[in-house]
């Protein structure tokens, strides 16, 4: 068992070598490194037993341009089951466990719920015991740091490793040289563990860093070349620098590519050799032995280059490496927006990648002939084939090169099926599946909320629920279980002081926790129509300044979200709350009845607070346009309400635990189909109570945008269409009055503090659905045909 003795011994051993001090002398984020390495030390036999027993079966592979990771001490310490030990340890040493976790900085390695799934399902992946390794691109620099000036949204730069990664493990052995058109660079792996819970298995994360072949130029640089001779180094580390800030767009186009293929191609690399060493060259069985996931598009280039490596390299013919091919990979979809649909360029591909582009041009002319053969007209063939107008389109190129493909909730699903992808179902009906995305109740449950963790392993008697969540179901006996139901509404209250002294700590703003906390967390983005909910705080606002015996349950509206650095719509929707948040905050006769706070950097660690502390979920895009979300299942989790659209997983939430338990709103999918054509949000403008006022606080000078034109630039998108959009493209003012009325329900609701927690209850207990161990075993029988191999 953990032998504490030796785990002080090795935290001391490492303050000296790696620092060359005593306990006493170190600072805090040596502390923290010292406790982290000794975990990797106390890990490392399992890890290697763990990588021979998946050697000799098939494994499946999870290729993923954005890992979301956060904060590893705590979650590691949680999943050994030792977290408890080692509190107990560090406290003899006079080391604050709570201090050294939060010096860690967040591995901040995506974007949002994207890259937050891919670190989910890692999770997963090692608590059942699974052969499954995750590969992507180890960035110097992850999502950026948001800070607040004067409203306005201010990005810096996130040099996440300047004290050292002490989770990671550099393996310059296993190193490989990636080639482009005009420069080769090593790909040097970083491999961290995924530390299992319950289990000795540790599967393996194995991020990529960019390097140059050759350190520098020694001939220039003994010519005082200096610039010159590091120019070929910073070239090739250019590429592994930074995560691109944008979760819709493709910015920095060259240099993105070069991310996608620098990764794709270490990987496949790195899969080859060592099947070779196991099976030398008998490839017709690769796809036997390799699962390859591809997270969205951005690492679909796999597939062209796959079939590079084995005809090229390998020598085999096209129709057996297309064969081996599409039954190596399966593809997941994460989006309908037609504006984030990833294509790109030819010309881009011929310069860089000119065999790539080859291979890709040949899939799509063989492509077009089968389809010919099928007798689809031109008109037809345009719509599916993979390079149009000089475009690749990289979704169709993922449907076509692989054996799967899958959306990511019920709803996402079937409008793929229905209407996004209806072509490509036509042709491949079998190859399209649903995996309702999940979320790890280890991270978001066990870690983030201890105390709510222990009440139930105390109702259920064991702790089994962490990796069988559907065991929560039982919790249903206690619904009318007085003494239950006050306990948990404690447990609330503890989490919302904690949140609050965090708020006053990190935004110095005081909010008050016997007040509503509705939170709305997750990326900026007009669909997930932030706007609306400032639209109806302000509605309420200018409702108790008219009516100041207005009676109402004080109120603390939280929102957390990056905006993209060149999405101009939504860096104005950031400042436009905060003006809201001034406005509110500082009014004497309002500020004891509602509060606005948008806190800075959101982010996984900061998530990790808010969650827990969560009266009320805010899920409220425009039906249609969420895929799943994931947010929604951590409130959830955490007895958390949901007032939200019918999207999403929403839709599977409210299904799952009662939609008289949640708050559901606004047009529905069919509804905004209907009316998308005729919709004239003018006339909601011009009837709806309350509306123009506030929409027209963009424009009227309520509010100062500080002359960037912000605001009044969203006016115009409402009312006139703004760019290639139409008017009111998301039914902000369709849904502002079913909105504002859901609003009450929560209000009435509330009040009674027995039937609220009942609410949350039915939450907690019907929860067990959106495990991310339930979607993982789906992909582990339904696509990877993979099976556990426990150590
Ligand atoms: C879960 C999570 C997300 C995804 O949130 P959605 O509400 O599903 O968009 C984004 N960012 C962080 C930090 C998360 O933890």
């Amino acid at each position: 068992m953990f032998d504490r003795k030796k785990f002080k011994e090795s935290i001391e051993r490492i303050l000296k070598i790696d620092f060359g001090k005593l306990l006493d002398q170190a600072k805090d984020y040596e502390k923290y490194y010292a406790v982290s390495k000794a975990i990797m030390e106390f890990i490392v036999d399992d890890w290697s037993m763990t990588e021979k027993a998946y050697e000799n079966g098939k494994q499946a592979y999870y290729l993923s341009a954005e890992f979301l990771m956060g904060r590893a001490l705590g979650n590691n310490l949680i999943n050994l089951g030792v977290y408890e030990d080692v509190k107990e340890i560090l406290n003899e040493m006079k080391i604050d466990i709570n201090r050294i976790e939060e010096i860690e900085e967040d591995a901040g390695l995506g974007n949002g719920g994207l890259g937050r799934l891919a670190a989910c399902f890692m999770d997963s992946c090692a608590t059942m015991n699974l052969p499954v390794t995750g590969y992507g691109i180890r960035y110097s620099h992850g999502i950026f740091k948001q800070k607040f000036v004067n409203g306005f949204q201010v990005e810096e730069g996130d040099n996440w490793l300047k004290y050292g990664d002490p989770w990671s493990l550099r393996r310059y052995d296993e190193a490989v040289v990636v080639e482009f058109a005009d420069c080769s660079v090593r790909a040097v792996p970083y491999d961290t563990p995924i530390i299992g819970y319950g289990t000795k298995n540790i599967n393996k994360l194995r991020l990529w860093k960019a390097e140059p072949i050759k350190d520098f130029d020694f001939d220039l640089f003994n010519d005082q070349e200096y610039d010159e001779a590091v120019k070929e180094k910073n070239r090739a580390e250019d590429i592994s620098r930074v995560l691109y800030p944008n979760d819709s767009k493709n910015e920095g186009k060259i240099l993105r590519l070069k991310q996608q293929y620098f990764f794709v191609s270490a990987s496949l690399k790195d899969m080859i050799r060592s099947f070779k060493e196991k099976f030398e060259n008998d490839f017709e069985k690769f796809h036997e032995y390799h699962a390859i996931q591809l997270n969205d598009t951005h690492p679909v280039v796999a597939i062209p280059e796959l079939m590079r490596i084995l005809i090229d390299e390998e020598g085999l013919s096209w129709e057996k490496a297309w064969n081996i091919t599409v039954n190596t990979f399966s593809y997941t979809n994460h989006t309908i927006l037609a504006e984030a649909l990833e294509q790109w360029w030819s010309g881009f591909y011929k310069e860089i990648l000119p065999r790539i582009y080859e291979i890709i041009e040949e899939i799509d002319r063989r492509f077009v002939i089968e389809l010919k053969e099928k007798g689809y007209t031109d008109e037809k063939i345009n719509r599916v084939r993979i390079i149009d107008d000089e475009m690749i389109k990289m979704a169709h190129l993922a449907i076509h090169g692989s054996h799967t493909t899958n959306g990511v909730a019920k709803l996402h699903t079937e409008i793929l099926i229905n209407q996004e992808l209806k072509d490509f179902y036509e042709l491949y009906p079998n190859r399209f599946q649903n995996k309702t995305n999940g979320i790890t109740p280890r991270r978001w449950l066990k870690l983030c909320n201890k105390e709510l963790s222990s009440m139930i392993t105390e109702l259920l008697g064991i702790d089994e629920w962490v990796t069988k969540l559907t065991m929560l179901k039982e919790l249903e006996k206690y619904l009318d279980d007085e003494v239950v139901l006050k306990r948990l509404l404690e447990i609330k209250q503890k989490k919302k002081e904690a949140l609050a002294e965090y708020i006053q700590k990190y935004e110095g703003i005081a909010i008050n926790p016997d007040s509503i906390f509705d939170i709305q967390i997750k990326r900026l983005h007009e669909y997930k129509r932030q706007l609306l909910n400032a639209f109806h705080i302000l509605d309420l606002y200018y409702r108790l300044k008219e009516n100041p015996k207005m009676d109402i349950v004080p109120r603390t509206f939280i929102f957390g979200a990056k905006a993209a650095p060149g999405y101009f719509r939504a860096k104005g929707i950031i400042k436009f709350i905060n003006e809201i948040a001034k406005l509110v905050n500082n009014d004497s006769e309002i500020n004891h009845k509602i509060k606005v706070v948008f806190v800075q950097n959101y982010r996984v660690s900061y998530a990790e607070k808010l969650f827990p502390a969560a009266d009320i979920s805010e899920q409220i895009s425009t039906a249609g346009k969420e895929a799943s979300g994931t947010g929604n299942m951590k409130f959830m989790l955490n007895g958390t309400p949901t007032l939200g659209t019918f999207d999403g997983a929403n839709v599977e939430i409210v299904a799952e635990a009662g939609e008289e338990n949640n708050f559901i709103f606004g047009a529905r999918v069919e509804e905004i189909e209907k009316i998308k054509e005729t919709y004239d949000p003018k006339e909601y403008y011009e009837k709806v109570s309350g509306l123009k006022r506030v929409v027209d606080t963009l424009i009227d000078g309520t509010f100062d945008d500080g002359r960037t034109g912000m605001f009044e630039e969203i006016y115009n998108s409402l009312l006139m269409g703004a760019s290639w959009h139409r008017p009111d493209n998301y039914f902000l003012l369709r849904d502002f009055d079913d909105y504002r009325e859901a609003h009450k329900r929560v209000d009435k609701a509330y009040r009674d503090r027995l039937g609220w927690a009942k609410k949350a209850l039915m939450n907690i207990a019907n929860a067990g659905k959106f495990s991310s161990d339930r979607t993982i075993e789906e992909y582990a029988k339904e696509i990877w045909n993979i099976a556990p191999k426990r150590i």
